[in-house]
């Protein structure tokens, strides 16, 4: 868990999303969290777990599969189509 920059306390909790760009940093690896000693609240860096990253690599893969096949179909599509 990370700790609160403004006073290191491990006291720090999970907050919800409430901005956009809170939203929008929530895909880049980046939490909002909120500290239960000095109230701070802020963006903070996190770091995935070993299951999560396993799940975005096989998500990646299957993404990949995916664009490939659907960029081979729309290729032989036109292929097909200029042949007539
Ligand atoms: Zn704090």
């Amino acid at each position: 868990m990370p700790i609160c920059p403004k006073c290191e306390s491990k006291r720090i909790k999970r907050s919800h999303t409430r901005t956009f760009k809170e939203k929008f940093l929530k895909n880049f690896n980046r939490r909002t969290f909120r500290c239960l000693d000095c109230g701070w609240r802020g963006i903070i860096k996190v770091k995935y777990t070993k299951e999560k990253e396993k799940l975005i690599i096989k998500r990646r893969k299957i993404f990949r599969y995916v664009t490939a096949t659907i960029v081979t179909l729309v290729a032989l599509f036109i292929t097909k189509y200029l042949m007539g």
